[in-house]
């Protein structure tokens, strides 16, 4: 089963995949966490990567192409699960491809909320964990004691852009999937507990 995450920045889709790990076995494709895998190794591809994303930019779909199938290449597990991926109609074309979406999970969330959540977002430099200031005011991490950061990204400016890189770009793959029938819209309003509960309900 192939399934597709989309949202706007915010919405929740990290930490559904967080929660959802717990209860489910499946490969994980996160498009962001590899290519901020990449830009730790201070390789020359990892310094273009970092200067489109801290321009709010999306990296170019041929590096994003190379990171999935890398992820793919050796998997078996038979539910894939694609975060933040497609993020274009070129994307989702190249997805296509490669295999069929069986469902794609539409967190649904507005613009407003969505800004004031990444204001608040902490990810652990260490584990990759996500987290807000509201829990870990302390900036340690609750799960492996390492230092909570604020991503370079995560600043109004950049937001606004990715904002509109996304109304742009990703929404239209909203129509798109909800014309070929696999779409379904959760509330992303909820807490991260009953949007959980609503996505294990169609998944299982
Ligand atoms: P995310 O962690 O999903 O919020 O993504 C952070 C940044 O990584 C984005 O603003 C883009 O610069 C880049 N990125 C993540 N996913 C993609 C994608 N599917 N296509 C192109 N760039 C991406």
């Amino acid at each position: 089963m192939n399934i597709v995450l989309l949202g706007i920045q915010g919405s929740g889709k990290g930490t559904l995949v967080q929660d959802l790990s717990k209860h489910l076995d499946f490969l994980l494709v996160s498009v962001g966490s590899s290519l901020r895998d990449e830009i730790a190794t201070g390789s020359k591809l990892g310094k273009l990567i970092k200067s489109k994303m801290d321009k709010g930019e999306l990296v170019d779909t041929n590096i994003v192409m190379d990171t999935i199938n890398k992820k793919l290449s050796d998997n078996k597990k038979s539910i894939v699960i694609f975060d933040g991926f497609p993020r274009s109609r070129e994307q989702a074309d190249e997805l296509d491809k490669i295999c069929n979406v069986d469902l794609a999970i539409y967190l649904n969330l507005k613009k407003e909320d969505a800004l004031k959540r990444i204001m608040n977002r902490l990810t652990c430099s260490k584990c990759g964990n996500i987290t807000t200031r509201v829990k870990c005011p302390d900036l340690v991490c609750p799960v492996c004691n390492g230092k909570l950061t604020v991503r370079s990204d995560d600043t109004p400016e950049v937001a606004n852009k990715r904002f509109e890189q996304y109304r742009l770009e990703t929404e239209p793959l909203i129509k798109r999937y909800r014309e070929s029938g696999v779409l379904v819209e959760i509330d992303a309003s909820k807490t991260p507990n009953e949007v959980l509960k609503a996505v294990m309900k169609v998944i299982k």
